[in-house]
């Protein structure tokens, strides 16, 4: 006997006979005798309509309140889920996030979860229960209802599993795994049979929407097995663990994209050794981040400085900036709207050099300019033109040897 979590996201539970065949494959899993806790979201889009919702009302709404109006999406879902088991007569029960026992740090809208108090859950699960718990949120310990953060059923899953050591956690989504890249905009992606949980984390904070970021960081930290695979179709999906199995010995395994960057251009910035912390701590504190930078010295006296944000973010950046000219004692503010980042992510480079000089061979046989670059260990990041993305993407998958016909 095992004891395994399963998460169905919002698209898995859209409806009550999505619902329905949620509850036959938990059935399929007790029937072989395992215990099961399943974590749901919300159903279909209605996180997006709780949203729409408060906007009507408010336009910048009240933090707290929004927690409190958004986690009831997932309790609606829990229930359900609990009424179909029960008419399968596979006895179950469902746990809000709170009954759960997740605790979360004292933050609305983008919680961390600090801790699970596991003995309710585990107490059900002896009684020979289902135990089905709201995904996204938590309560702090002031007991004040959280949420995670868009996507974070992901993450109250993998905790879940980590504080249970559960065998096994299994994603159902819309998707039947992990692909190179996102098959909705390039034809020949691939779904990766394995991944590790570095390549995972990158690719999920470079922008590959299929696992929410902290959910794999949970996953590597406790060691957690995890698969992504598909609700509908009952075939194999991504296994992400320590080490992945090298399939066709790839340097690189993913390439990602984020489209509405911009680059913000700080210029004549006055050269002293805190000139840099000076900015950046007060972007921090207005709670602004910042991705890639990019610092250029002119003359001893002063420096250009550059660094990429998100676009939605950009009226608040410079509007920090400017009330705070006078302090940080630079020239003149730039902006570039209209990017895109594209990254490409493998183990593999590790230990091959070369990778990011291909990159940017590829880049410029296609005429696609390069604005700025990062890398780690194992990825390497280009900010182009929001128009040459896709062109970008879909040229280094190919390079790379990514692409089915290749
Ligand atoms: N329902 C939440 C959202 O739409 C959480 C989730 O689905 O993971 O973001
Ligand atoms: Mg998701």
């Amino acid at each position: 006997m095992g004891l395994i979590v399963q998460k169905f996201g919002g698209t898995s539970v859209g409806s009550a006979e999505k619902i329905m065949r949620v509850a036959g494959r938990v059935k399929a899993e007790t029937d072989k005798g395992n215990q099961v806790v399943v974590v749901v979201s919300a159903m279909g889009k209605s996180t997006d309509q709780l949203v729409g919702l408060a906007k009507e009302i408010s336009s910048q709404p009240n933090k707290r309140e929004m927690d409190m109006l958004l986690s009831t999406g997932e309790q609606v879902t829990i229930a359900l889920l609990s009424l179909a088991l029960n008419e399968k007569d596979v006895p179950a029960v469902s746990y809000t996030g709170w009954q759960a026992g997740i605790v979360t740090e004292p933050v609305h809208g983008n919680a961390r979860i600090t801790n699970i108090n596991t003995e309710a859950v585990q107490g059900q699960l002896s009684a020979g229960k289902v135990v089905i718990v709201a995904g996204f949120q938590g309560l702090t310990v002031d007991g004040e209802i959280t949420t995670l953060g868009r996507g974070g059923s992901d993450t109250t899953a993998v905790a879940l599993a980590a504080a249970l050591k559960a065998d096994k956690c299994e994603i159902y989504t819309d998707v039947t795994g992990v692909f190179t890249t996102d098959p909705r905009y390039v034809k020949s992606a691939r779904k990766l049979l394995s991944v590790s949980y570095d390549e995972m984390l990158e690719l999920a904070n470079l922008g590959a929407g299929v696992l929410h970021p902290r959910a794999v960081e949970f996953a590597k930290n406790y060691q957690v097995k995890l698969e992504v695979r598909s609700s509908m179709e009952k075939i194999e999906g991504t296994v992400i663990e320590e080490e992945a199995s090298m399939e066709q010995n790839l340097v690189v395994r993913g390439v990602a994209f984020e489209d509405e960057i911009t680059k913000v251009s700080v210029l004549g910035l006055a050269n002293s050794l805190t000139s840099l912390s000076t900015i950046f701590t007060t972007l921090a504190k207005n709670h602004l981040n910042v991705d890639i930078i990019v610092q250029s010295t002119t003359d001893t006296k002063t420096a250009n400085l550059a660094f990429s944000i998100k676009t939605e973010d950009l009226l608040q950046t410079l509007g920090v900036l400017e009330d705070n000219k006078e302090q940080l004692n630079y020239e003149q503010l730039d902006a570039e709207n209209k990017l895109a980042k594209v990254s490409i992510v493998g183990s593999g480079m590790i230990s091959n050099p070369g990778v990011a000089a291909q990159m940017f061979e590829v880049l410029a046989a296609n005429n696609i300019q390069v604005k700025m670059v990062s890398t780690s260990e194992i990825k390497v990041s280009a900010v182009v033109e929001e128009k040459d993305m896709l062109k970008a993407v879909e040229a280094l998958h190919k390079a790379f040897g990514l692409s089915v016909a290749s």
